[in-house]
């Protein structure tokens, strides 16, 4: 009788132990656990790690994933020992700028609930006696931090999930192949044999892409080979019996770290070029030489801040390998291989967390936390290529410690996708950002001259704040406001959903009720089960079979995963992904009409063109299709048009619009135009872990249209009542600044953190939005955001701030 599973976890190394654990918890059996090494000191890189884990993270989800691990580890035994030590870390600043970056990321970690404190170097040197105070200005301490022994927390989470039979761990088993069936996984085969599951999850780290690749699916890492070592034992600790008593301590001003062994003392480095190695060529134990030649400045530099270590021999080298992805996030969920889950990516620090959310994701398909940065459907088939990921794996190691600006801009590869439109933007001296790969304006230097003709009412920004930053962005928002701005919108995403089943799929995927008239143009949220909100786009009416739906540029792989995935099992619905088929211009302002008539042979007019509804137009000789409606929050159109007319139509709209003052407007003006008027932004403001009730999007919900995917949780929440709200807030003091992520205070308690913030030039405000306790929600409330430590007061207001009535938008 062949051996059967219901599910089968290749790899125990901890990220695999932590997922059986989880499962097991709710509720999973009969799961087998392989791993081709012996357990759990598998050769994988939990056995090699040192195993510190500093949570300090600007992502929420990857925060929470560490606070998480850590109160996992802090109660877990192996065979009896202890695996966790919760000796708390440190990050020191040795530059100023480094100082101001420490904290930035104080900020992060109070919004984000980690408790933290910024220290001068004397405070620092009492905690860890061997650091020089003298080399740093000091830094910050996290208490909650620790240092585990990785592989034994391994073994001690495998431990608790076989405990009662439902989890069986199998060392000394290497999976060869993964078999399919009518497209879903079946079976995989082993060294030993064939083994048939319902499921598999790859938590094969380094490894990840042999065996995706034999299903087609495409992880997009490499691994990186990196080393750390021990000093022979140090005078200073001779006698020291404790497996490691002081804070472990980051030294990212020389992209190092270190922790105290015994009588030891352990220097990490990321201070060499990336050595990247080959999912193929990892090999079974994923050692790497060592090489000298790299560790030398290390060598230097450590003994630079803890002088105890100057002529001290380096006796323990480890050069193992460990993931780093295109975008440094995990690569976590359910594959388009029906059956087929990935986990991979993911540090130790971060492995708890990441065991939970898998699980959760298996069992109900949905997770407590936003999975969005770390979704394994969130990339664009550029990222995949091996020039890109060779390229981006090693930047991302480069950068590990770097300080990064929220708007700083990747140097290569650039220039990969270009509109139709990229030459007039040129023309105009466009400031290009790069996103999903595509080269965006942010803002257009040649509208240089606007900034006389708004002065007074562009506050200016100087040093970090004005990083990638421009003036005209606030000149290009009011020219916009007060004439009309053309904004090129070639990155959307345009899905084509057609067929006889095509009306019930999207009701049945959609909040908003999809059924109306053709040329009708719906605004919706995509629920999962428990109520959050997974896309945030628009759907348009075609044809009584025929739906555009349109979605951004960033998120527009990660949507259609999920409508795929949701996609009834017969032929009824077709779904086509049209982006590269058509492209996109906005035209919005007070005088976009007068600008689009003389244009178009047809009736543009309110009554016969109204708000969020479409229809085609000719405008002059290039066909188009246009939707009447505004992220801008202006009367206006997004026009659609086949790719090759897009260069065309931008000429004519300029040509049209320049006597009536029309102003190219980037990406920049875009952002804080629709914060203005209180548009969301998925990802930043809502994400699967908000519902529309919280995020003030339950307008757009028709609870009453029948049945949809999360209408019974939105019930309930209703029921229940929310406890939090999305608020818009103003700073109150003008010198108020925040660029996003920042604490929210209410007194001394950090009560949220910014989603989304910029200056709304025509209100003359610093916007910023935030999810509150109802306590603080209401408008009055009176608020501190904490920016680089300092805080400025700020209130909750009522939204949208700009033409709450709608006038612009219905003129
Ligand atoms: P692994 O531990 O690599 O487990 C993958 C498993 O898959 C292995 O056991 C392997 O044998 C098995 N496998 C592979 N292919 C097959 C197959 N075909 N069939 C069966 N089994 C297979 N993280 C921190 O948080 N803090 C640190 O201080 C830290 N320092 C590090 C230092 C070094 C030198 C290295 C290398 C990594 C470090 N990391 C650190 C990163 C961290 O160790 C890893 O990200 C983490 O351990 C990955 O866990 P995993 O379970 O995904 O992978």
């Amino acid at each position: 009788m062949p051996e059967h599973r219901r599910l089968v976890i290749i790899g125990a190394g901890i990220v695999g132990c932590s997922a059986a654990y989880h499962l097991a918890e709710l509720g999973w059996e009969d799961i087998l656990v392989l791993d081709q090494g012996p357990l759990f000191e598998t050769g994988g890189s939990t056995s090699h790690a040192p195993g510190i884990v500093f949570g300090t993270n600007p992502s929420h989800t990857m925060s929470r994933f560490a606070q998480y691990s850590v109160k996992l580890f802090n109660d877990l035994t192996y065979q009896g020992e202890r695996c966790w030590y919760p000796v708390g870390c440190l990050e020191v600043a040795e530059s100023e700028a480094r100082m101001r970056e420490i904290l930035r990321r104080s900020g992060y970690n109070t919004g984000y609930g980690m408790r933290n404190e910024t220290l001068n170097p004397q405070e620092i040197q009492t905690l860890v006696p061997l650091i020089d105070p003298g080399a740093i200005q000091g830094g910050m301490f996290v208490p909650d931090d620790g240092v585990g022994k990785a592989w034994k927390l391994a073994g001690a989470l495998a431990e608790r999930a076989a405990k009662d039979g439902a989890v069986e761990f199998r060392g000394g088993t290497a999976v060869q192949d993964i078999i399919l069936e009518n497209g879903r996984v079946t079976a995989v085969v082993t060294d030993q044999g064939r083994l048939y599951c319902e499921q598999v999850l790859l938590c094969t780290n380094i490894w990840g892409s042999v065996l995706a690749d034999k299903v087609g699916v495409d992880l997009p890492f490499m691994a990186c080979a990196h080393h750390y070592a021990l000093t022979e034992p140090l005078p200073e600790l001779a006698g020291e019996t404790r497996w490691t008593a002081y804070p472990a301590v980051r030294h990212q001003d020389r992209a190092m770290y270190f922790r105290h062994w015994g009588e030891s003392w352990c220097t990490g480095s990321y201070r060499h070029e990336p050595r990247i190695v080959s999912p193929y060529q990892v090999g079974k134990d994923a050692y790497w030489a060592w090489r000298d030649d790299d560790f030398e400045v290390a060598i230097e530099d450590a003994a630079h801040l803890f002088p105890a270590l100057r002529g001290r021999r380096y006796i323990e080298k480890v050069n193992g390998m460990f993931v780093f992805s295109v975008d440094g996030f995990p690569i976590m969920g359910p594959t388009e291989v029906p059956g087929f889950w990935v986990s991979i990516g993911i540090w130790v620090t971060h492995s708890g967390g990441a065991g939970k959310t898998i699980a959760e994701w298996m069992t109900r398909g949905t997770t407590e936390w936003d999975p969005h940065e770390i979704d394994v459907a969130r990339f664009h088939e550029f990222q995949k290529k091996p020039a890109f990921v060779t390229a981006r794996s090693a930047q991302n190691y480069r950068e590990v410690y770097d300080i990064i600006h929220p708007l700083q801009q990747m140097e290569r590869p650039r220039g990969l996708r270009k509109t139709p439109f990229h030459e007039h933007l040129k023309k105009l001296e466009a400031v290009f950002f790069a996103s999903a790969g595509w080269e965006r304006p942010q803002w257009y230097a040649a509208n240089r001259d606007l900034l006389a003709e708004f002065e007074g009412r562009i506050p200016e920004r100087r040093g970090w704040e004005a990083q990638n930053w421009s003036p005209i962005q606030g000149a290009e928002h009011l020219a916009t406001r007060e004439r009309a701005g053309l904004f090129e919108l070639g990155a959307f995403t345009k899905i084509e959903v057609s067929g006889p089943g095509a009306l019930g799929y999207l009701e049945r995927l959609c909040a908003n009720r999809i059924d109306r008239p053709v040329g009708k143009v719906v605004y919706t949220s995509m629920l999962n089960e428990s109520g959050g909100i997974v896309c945030d786009l628009t759907v348009t009416r075609l044809a009584r079979e025929r739906f555009w739906v349109l979605t951004g540029g960033g998120s527009g792989p990660h949507d259609l995963a999920w409508m795929r995935r949701h996609l009834p099992g017969d032929v009824s619905v077709h779904l086509a992904d049209v982006s590269s088929q058509y492209t996109t211009l906005g035209l919005w302002g007070p005088r976009a009409r007068e600008i689009l008539a003389p244009l178009v042979p047809e009736d543009i007019s309110n009554t016969a063109f109204p708000y969020y509804s479409a229809r085609s137009l000719s405008i002059g000789e290039v066909p188009a299709y246009a939707l009447r409606v505004s992220y801008a929050g202006e009367l206006g159109w997004e026009i659609y048009t086949p790719t090759e007319y897009g260069a065309y139509l931008w000429q004519l709209l300029w040509d049209a619009g320049r006597p009536h003052g029309l102003a190219a407007a980037g990406m920049g003006a875009f952002d804080s135009l629709r914060l203005e008027k209180g548009y969301r932004l998925w990802g930043q403001d809502i994400d699967p872990e908000s519902n529309p009730i919280e995020a003030g999007l339950d307008w757009a919900v028709r609870s009453g249209k029948g049945e949809f995917t999360g209408r019974r949780a939105l019930e309930q929440i209703r029921e229940q009542g929310v406890r939090r709200k999305l608020c818009c807030m103003v700073f109150t003091d003008r010198q108020g600044m925040a660029l996003g992520k920042e604490p929210i205070f209410a007194g001394d308690r950090a009560v949220g953190y910014v989603t989304s913030t910029n200056y709304g030039y025509s209100r003359g405000v610093h916007i910023l939005y935030g999810y509150l306790p109802l306590a603080h929600a209401e408008p009055g409330g009176e608020l501190e955001v904490a920016y680089f430590g300092k805080r400025y007061p700020a209130v909750v207001v009522e939204e949208p701030l700009f033409d709450p009535g709608m006038a612009r938008m219905r003129g």
